[in-house]
């Protein structure tokens, strides 16, 4: 029989199966068989598998995020326990102690949630609504760029630039999103361009 096993499956077997063996050395011989038979199924039986990428650093290690409640029915999700993919090819199921704490960062009191702003004048962020933020953010840059875009320098060589304003990247995105990103902002014409991770 060929049976196909992914590098995940095949480190959970091991997982349970090294912990059987050594109750095994030790005479408890039902212990093991319980703990080969279950010990992962309780922890992760009845949640949902969703693969996601480390939001922390552009190595953008592959995660799995398992979670409880169907969306389909109207449950609320919540996030029970995040670890490294085997699956993945970038890390092959590690993560550094950034990534191992990700389901901290999921439920911190502090995230923020919601896009926030500070009106001139004011010592306050207040919450608005993300239509209300993307609204905004395409006004103002739509002025400034009509304010500031350079077609030509001062030997009337076509440059096509706007260095007003700058555009920072996340390294949690796909390749897709990342091209796209690049393509817009430099479409612009926009010069500065960064990325959260700095590599
Ligand atoms: S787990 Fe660590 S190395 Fe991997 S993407 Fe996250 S922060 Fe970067």
């Amino acid at each position: 029989m060929n049976v196909e096993v992914s590098r995940r499956s095949f480190l959970k077997a091991a997982g349970a199966g090294a912990a059987g063996t050594a109750l095994g050395a030790l005479g408890f011989g039902e212990a093991e068989a319980a703990i080969q038979a279950h010990v992962r199924a309780f922890k992760l039986a009845r949640t949902t598998e969703t693969r996601n990428t480390c939001p922390y650093c552009s190595v953008a290690c592959g995660v799995i995020i398992y979670s409880k409640g169907d969306l389909r029915k109207g449950e609320k999700a919540e996030i029970t326990h995040i670890e490294g993919d085997a699956d993945h090819p970038t890390n092959r199921g590690t993560l550094c102690p950034k990534g191992a704490a990700l389901k901290d960062f999921v439920h911190s009191r502090t995230r923020l949630l919601h896009p926030r702003v500070r009106k001139p004048g004011s010592d306050r962020f207040e919450q608005v609504s993300w239509d209300n933020a993307l609204d905004r953010i395409a006004r103002l840059m739509k002025d400034d760029r009509d304010r500031n875009f350079v077609v030509k320098n001062k030997d009337g060589a076509t440059v096509n630039r706007w260095t007003t304003v700058g555009f920072l990247g996340a390294s949690a995105t796909t390749n897709e999103t990342a091209y796209l990103t690049y393509k817009v902002v430099r479409g612009a014409g926009i010069l500065p361009f960064d990325n959260q991770a700095r590599v």
